[in-house]
Formats: C-alpha cells, structure tokens, sequence
C-alpha cells in the first residue's frame, strides 16, 4: 500500500527491492546526487514492515535537486535513459506506474475484476490532500498529441499483459476518434 507520493518530495514504497537494488548499484555520482549518503543503505522500513525509500534533506535519496548538474529529477531515471533501458526497469513499482492505477476486485465467488484507472489524492490516503501539485489535475498533463494507451504502452503492457494491451487498442481504436468526456481537469479551464 503506497503511503506517501512519488513526486519525489517525499519518498516511496519499494515493492520490489531486488530491481531498485541492483538498479542503484549501477549508478553513479554522475547521475545520483546522493549516492555517497546512500553508502548506510538507501531504504527503510518501519515497524509496519512498510520498506520506502530513504530521505536526504527532506525527499527521496533518488531525488536530484535543482542546480545538480545532470538537472532535477529521479536518478533512477537518469541511469535508465543513460543506459538506454527502459525506466520500468530501474524504478520502484510505485514509480513507473503513476498517474495509472491498477486495482483488482474479486467478488463473493472469486471472479477478479482489473481496473486501470488514474491515480487521485484520494488513492493516498489521509495525506493526498496534503501534496502541494497533483500531476492530473492540471490542464497541463492533457497537451499531448499522442493518446495516453499508446504514450503509456509499456506501463500498460506491465500492468495488464501484452494480450489484453492488443486487446484494448483494438477496442479503442475501433471507436470514434472523439473526446465523449473531457477530463474535469480540462473542463475546468
Ligand atoms: S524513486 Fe525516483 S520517482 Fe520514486 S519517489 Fe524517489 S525520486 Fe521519485
């Protein structure tokens, strides 16, 4: 259960340690600001048994600051993209996946209903209220050319199965190329 966001101003869960470790070793000082503090470990996990990143001055140890010289943002990102694999690859679950949200439903007589959906303040508990910007509530985040099921696709992929992607394009692709429902965010504007 994700406790806290992702933005990277705070810090995230690990659900799969092993990818984020191997992952970590192989940045380096170029790429992560940080990695020098992370030499005592770079995770934490309390008496709940939660694991999440560790902070460096107040956010995630992976999150370079404005003014480092390989510019703001995920480490974690940066040695993905120098490498040239993908990000899914190097990043906590949690990471790569927003703003999708997978949520799985069984019902009294065990049939599993799969969700993707966007991930809102709500998702995060108490605390989502808290964050000071939320990505898809701006105008901003729906500027793109490029629709979000093939923008997304290897998150998709991840998260649902190459089959059932193929599936869903073919549904989409199948209907009319227009907005039934503009997001609120954009009938805000
Ligand atoms: S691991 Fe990267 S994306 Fe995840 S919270 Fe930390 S800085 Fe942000």
């Amino acid at each position: 259960m994700p406790i806290q966001s992702p933005s990277g101003l705070v810090q995230c869960p690990i659900p799969t340690p092993p990818q984020v470790e191997k992952a970590a070793a192989r940045l380096t000082d170029d790429q992560w600001q940080f990695r020098k503090r992370a030499r005592q470990g770079f995770t934490k996990t309390d008496k709940a048994g939660v694991t999440t990143t560790r902070l460096a001055d107040g956010a995630c140890i992976f999150l370079n600051r404005p003014g480092f010289h390989r510019g703001a943002g995920c480490a974690l990102h940066v040695g993905a993209l120098d490498a040239g694999e993908r990000f899914i690859d190097w990043k906590p679950d949690v990471c790569w996946q927003l703003p999708l949200r997978l949520q799985e439903h069984t019902d009294d007589y065990g049939h599993v209903t799969s969700t993707i959906r966007e991930w809102k303040r709500r998702d995060w508990g108490d605390g989502g209220d808290e964050f000071h910007w939320w990505c898809t509530e701006s105008p901003d985040a729906f500027v793109g050319r490029v629709p979000t099921y093939r923008y997304l696709r290897d998150e998709l992929s991840e998260m649902i199965g190459g089959r059932i992607y193929d599936l869903l394009v073919t549904q989409l692709e199948a209907r009319p190329k227009k907005t039934l429902l503009p997001h609120p965010a954009v009938r805000r504007r």
